[in-house]
């Protein structure tokens, strides 16, 4: 496919393009608010063409868009691309409002594109086992689920997403959405209510939110936590799955790698699951994406999906600020 990057960002250059790149996909150019940084992007990564103006960069002879702009500019960028008529691969969170995430589903739906979500977790193998083991039902009745996703924040990353110049920082929108579509994937289930704290610490001297603490009960009955961290350097991810039969406990399985280990504990005894597939989540990505644009299957992670992710982080951060239990149905509602 032919592509056209909106967004001259870390996650473009570390994951995507290189992902691109090995899947055999043409990189047209790139978009950035600023011409002179679009410029340099272009010349650093060896894509042909660059513009700061969206309509330019529509113009080009294109199928797919890849947006990885800071948060707050996604929707507008992805409702451009799909009038437009190119599919977009969009970053988490899909938008910052149920307004603007509706609008994005059904402006692609009018258009008759497909418009995914990057949350690239769905595509792990490490998750696609765990699925596997959650529907062979090993475990018998699905009662808890545990996300740890306390992480340290590298340097270079330590911009918008803790300085709260621009509406979408925090940690709510950049990892809660992951675990709750991951969970949504693996349960097979939606989450229907959240109560959550909030935190801030000594990283973010402006207030952004970088700590957060959530519980989410699913239509399935399932009981999750999720925890959520920007300041914790040393800490390992970890997603856990409890039933009536069995238990499940992986580690280091909320990354962007092919890595990571399952154990599971039923009554036979306790043994390490072999995880074949650890091929690089973005290519997988990638080829799903492809596949639903010629027709075939749906991406991992849909624009519908993107926008429970949405709801789910607006309910979280509405229970932090209203000290009480949201809905998910009162945060759809609007
Ligand atoms: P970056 O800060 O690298 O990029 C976001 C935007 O910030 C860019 O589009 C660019 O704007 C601007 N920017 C970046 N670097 C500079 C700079 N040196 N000077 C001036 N402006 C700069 O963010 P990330 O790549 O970390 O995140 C981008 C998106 O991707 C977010 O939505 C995030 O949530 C998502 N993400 C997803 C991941 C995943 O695995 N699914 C992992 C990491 C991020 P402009 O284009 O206008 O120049």
């Amino acid at each position: 496919m032919r592509w056209a990057l909106i967004g001259a960002s870390d996650i473009a250059a570390t994951r995507v393009i290189p992902a691109l790149r090995l899947s055999d996909h043409e990189i047209h150019g790139v978009l950035s608010s600023s011409e002179t940084r679009a410029e340099e992007y272009a010349r650093e990564h060896e894509l042909a063409h660059s513009t700061s103006d969206l309509e330019t960069l529509l113009s080009w002879p294109i199928d797919a868009v890849y947006v990885s702009t800071t948060n707050d500019r996604h929707a507008e960028q992805a409702v451009a691309s799909a009038r437009a008529g190119k599919h977009v691969l969009c970053e988490k969170p899909l938008a910052l409002t149920i307004a603007d995430a509706t609008r994005m589903v059904e402006t692609a739906r009018e258009h008759h594109v497909v418009l995914a979500t990057n949350h690239h977790l769905r595509a792990a193998g490490t998750h696609e086992k765990i699925r596997g083991i959650v529907r062979g039902g090993d475990l018998g009745e699905i009662y808890l689920a545990r996300v740890g996703h306390a992480v340290g924040l590298s340097e270079r990353l330590r911009g918008w997403r803790i300085s709260g110049e621009r509406p979408g920082s925090g940690v709510v929108w950049d990892i809660l959405v992951h675990n709750v579509d991951t969970l949504r994937a693996d349960l097979a289930s939606d989450p229907v209510e959240v109560t959550s704290f909030t935190s801030t610490t000594s990283l973010s001297s402006l207030g952004v939110v970088d700590l957060s603490l959530c519980t989410l009960r699913f239509d399935n009955g399932v009981l999750a936590t999720t925890s959520e961290s920007f300041a914790v350097p040393f800490g390992r991810t970890s997603f856990e799955i409890h039933g009536s039969q069995g238990s499940l406990v992986a580690s280091d399985v909320m990354t962007p790698d092919p890595i990571g280990e399952i154990v599971l504990t039923t009554s036979t005894g306790q043994r390490v699951i072999e995880v074949e597939d650890r091929e690089n989540l973005y290519v997988k990505t990638l080829r799903r994406f492809e596949e639903a644009c010629a027709g075939r299957g749906t991406p991992y992670s849909s624009g519908d999906d993107g926008r429970v992710a949405v709801a789910s982080a607006l309910a979280a951060l509405r229970s932090a600020h209203e000290r009480r239990t949201v809905t998910l149905a009162e945060v759809l509602a609007g």
